[in-house]
């Protein structure tokens, strides 16, 4: 299966944590007040 990967543009993101839910994988955080997607969880 290929999966899409995502890339959180920190200039844009307003902090609203919707991402934080929306992602079944469970990785993405808040990190400072904006989105945040490791970089491990892009391996
Ligand atoms: S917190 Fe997540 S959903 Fe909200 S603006 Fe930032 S990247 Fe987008």
């Amino acid at each position: 299966m290929l999966r899409k990967i995502i890339w959180i543009d920190e200039g844009r993101c307003n902090g609203c944590g919707l991402c934080i839910d929306a992602c079944h994988e469970g990785a993405i955080g808040m990190e400072g007040g904006k989105g945040k997607a490791p970089a491990r969880a892009l391996l």
